[in-house]
């Protein structure tokens, strides 16, 4: 039930995520970001096995290391079936489906929006959730594929989580999405929150996971007033040059 996670940075600012069920000793990787680095991750944990693969959506920098990793420890792939417009996928999940890793138990919430298939995977019982391109830390993916309307409600989704639930973000871009909050939103909470965004980014530090109460109080995307609003400044976001 207890889960390890270890968190390391891949390409250019993307993280990656091994995790380990204790009880049962079985391993996981969420996405697949770059083959190698995770293999060296693998090796360094000491844990000595991939045994999933659980990919969030079919983006190259989140399912382009699958084959790679499946020849190497052949692992099971396990994600939305969009994965297999790039990469091999032995078992398609959708939406209220379960993922046990082990003893761990891991839901399956649909967040359409950056991708038309794109997931979550959610441990009740440790509170964390893997979220993918869905929600940054004071941000949120891009519309590539899905609606304004679909990316609010799947934002939404997540917020309707416990406020201590650990969200694990794909890319470290909290930086840049404080600079975008600022600008559009000057709560003393999100004041607060860029300036110690900035100074962690100062010394090097991750600023992934973040958690489901600090994003509802200063992410400028979940405190959209409705969906016309979170439209304007997902909009916003994308012209804007900070
Ligand atoms: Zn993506
Ligand atoms: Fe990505």
């Amino acid at each position: 039930m207890a889960l390890e996670i270890r968190q390391f940075p891949c390409l250019q600012d993307n993280y990656g995520f091994l995790i380990r069920d204790a009880a049962s000793g079985k391993v996981a990787c969420v996405d697949t970001p770059d083959a190698e680095a995770i293999l060296r991750e693998l090796e360094a944990s000491g844990w000595g096995r991939l045994d999933l693969i659980l990919n969030t959506h079919w983006h190259p920098d989140h399912a382009g290391g699958n084959a790679r990793l499946k020849e190497a420890t052949g692992c099971e792939i396990v994600g939305p079936e969009e994965v297999t417009r790039i990469a091999p996928l032995d078992r398609k999940v959708g939406d209220g489906d379960t993922v046990w890793l082990g003893e761990t138990r891991l839901e399956v919430v649909a967040t359409p929006g950056h991708t038309l298939g794109h997931i979550v995977y959610f441990s009740p019982e440790n509170s964390v959730a893997f979220v993918g391109d869905t929600v940054f830390a004071m941000g949120c993916g891009r519309l590539f594929e899905g609606t304004a309307e679909q990316m609010w409600e799947s934002l939404n989704r997540l917020a309707g989580l416990a406020d201590d639930v650990r969200l694990y973000c794909a890319h470290e871009y909290t930086a840049a999405n404080a600079r975008f909050a600022l600008a559009v939103d000057d709560a003393p909470a999100v004041r607060a929150r860029a300036e110690a965004v900035f100074a962690a980014r100062e010394r090097g530090e991750p600023t992934v996971p973040t958690t489901v109460g600090q994003e509802k109080a200063t992410n400028p995307f979940l405190r959209a007033r409705d969906a016309h609003d979170f439209a304007e400044r997902r909009a916003a976001k994308d012209a804007f040059k900070g």
